[in-house]
């Protein structure tokens, strides 16, 4: 299992373009200061800050990833974004089938796939989101829920493929509510997971997959949540907006 934690900044809809080239050179000055931080850091703003924040971060240890994209690569298709248009301004990662694309944009499992596929061929490592809602939460049916939800967002996933993939388990109830998972929660759904990783791969691809947590991390539940092997790492909506509190959760994700 790869040490270092995956800590990925989801901006959502916030930031114009001052405001995302202000937040980079905050996280740069404080890396210059700090030589190596033992952590993969992705940075996802919005589409419209891409590039700027791109040419910001080029040459340090900030990986750039976008929050969606489309999953046809060229064509008549008024307002979409495609995978090379992403991997022009310099992203590497892609969150695929967040909950709020589920909700607002009737994303389903369908969908999250045929992104899932393109974005491989097209040479990006998707983030794929996945978790329960409140009431399935209420009602026991977490492991059942995201097992459909994996087996559907990965259908014809390589073993080639899958190595460029990222979980990220996010209860939807734990998502902007102040109310995170315990790490305990956290760490028997990712254990569940690998199981089913193992089933739909082997246990080397188990191992290897990063699993990561994503709902109300905060500077104060960071290394709680991020203490257990399984976790590796965190996606951070709210408390990625301030890069002094982002820059806390990295440090928290330093576990020894
Ligand atoms: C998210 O949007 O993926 C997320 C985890 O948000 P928050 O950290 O604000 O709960």
């Amino acid at each position: 299992m790869a040490n270092n934690k995956l800590i990925v900044a989801n901006w959502k809809m916030n930031k114009g373009l001052v405001q995302s080239q202000q937040f980079a050179d905050e996280m740069k000055l404080y890396l210059e200061k700090h030589k190596v931080i033992e952590a993969d850091i992705v940075l996802c703003p919005p589409f419209t800050s891409l590039d700027a924040v791109n040419k910001k971060i080029t040459g340090t240890q900030i990986k750039l990833g976008a929050q969606n994209m489309y999953f046809e690569t060229i064509g008549a298709y008024t307002g979409e974004i495609s995978p090379g248009m992403l991997k022009s301004c310099g992203c590497e990662y892609v969150i695929l089938g967040h909950s709020e694309r589920r909700q607002y944009f009737n994303e389903t499992n369908a969908v999250v796939n045929k992104k899932v596929l393109i974005a491989l061929d097209e040479g990006l490592k998707p983030i794929v989101c996945i978790g329960e809602n409140l009431q399935e939460h209420e009602d026991k049916l977490t492991e059942s829920v995201i097992d459909e939800q994996i087996t559907a967002c990965l259908l014809h996933v390589s073993e080639e493929g899958i190595a460029n993939v990222t979980i990220a388990y996010e209860p939807v109830w734990a998502i902007g509510t102040g109310k995170n998972a315990t790490a305990h929660q956290a760490e028997s759904v990712h254990n569940f997971l690998r199981k089913k990783i193992k089933k739909m791969y082997n246990e080397e691809v188990s191992k290897n997959i990063k699993i990561i947590y994503g709902g109300s991390v905060t500077p104060e539940n960071a290394k709680e949540l991020f203490t257990p092997q399984t976790i590796n790492g965190g996606l951070i909506g709210g408390a990625s907006l301030e890069a002094e509190k982002f820059i806390k959760i990295i440090n928290a994700s330093n576990i020894k």
